[in-house]
């Protein structure tokens, strides 16, 4: 399978969301959640930056996705729950994203929503669920670093995902390397691919 993927741009001002009509593939979730090992094993290169110190990326980096005779950008969204307490950083971020969401609504054909099996969802997890929810913006979750939880850790975070109505999810871990099919299947499953 031929592919290729280029960084476009970081963007912070949402003047500044690239003007092309790609669909987009959204990766979003909290600080080491492993969103940065994730992207870089399904594109099969070191485009992300692992093990960053958190909240250090504060932008969105689109990336320019060709694979199979399309293209796609893959965007990754700054992870959250890096500030709590801190203001200004918290409502810097929702500014932001909420900006990008609402400007990019319709270019957006997927969100992938990363949470650790072993944590589970977290409060901002939850209200990210909710906020895809009202937005009407189809999301997928990816459970990450399964090689890490123990079956009653993994079962215990899928329950909690189905209590809240999350009836799609993906078990990988970049580790090990897993995942990856299951994730095409649903890029075609929402005719991504
Ligand atoms: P991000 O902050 O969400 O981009 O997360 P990173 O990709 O930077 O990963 C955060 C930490 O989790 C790093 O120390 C990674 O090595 C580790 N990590 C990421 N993916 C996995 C995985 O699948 N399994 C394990 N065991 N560790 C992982």
């Amino acid at each position: 399978m031929g592919q290729k993927v280029e960084f476009i741009k970081s963007v912070v001002n949402l003047k500044d969301l690239p003007k092309e009509d790609y669909k987009e593939i959204v990766f979003v979730g909290r600080s080491n959640v492993g969103k940065s090992s994730l992207l870089n094993y399904l594109v099969g290169r070191n485009i992300a930056r692992v093990g960053k110190t958190p909240g250090r990326t504060r932008a969105i980096n689109f990336f320019l996705w060709n694979i199979e005779n399309k293209k796609l950008f893959l965007v990754d969204l700054p992870g959250y729950g890096f500030a709590r307490g801190k203001k200004d950083e918290v409502e810097y971020w929702k500014k932001l994203i909420e900006g990008y969401f609402r400007k990019n609504r319709k270019k957006i054909g997927l969100v992938f929503l990363l949470v650790d099996s072993k944590v589970g969802p977290t409060e901002l997890d939850y209200q990210m669920i909710n906020w895809l929810s009202s937005l009407g913006l189809p999301y997928v979750v990816l459970l990450t670093k399964i090689d890490k939880a123990n079956q009653k850790e993994l079962n215990n975070t899928l329950k909690k995902l189905q209590e809240v109505g999350v009836v799609y999810v993906i078990k990988t871990s970049a580790k090990d390397r897993k995942g990856k099919e299951e994730i095409f299947k649903v890029l075609k499953d929402f005719h991504l691919l």
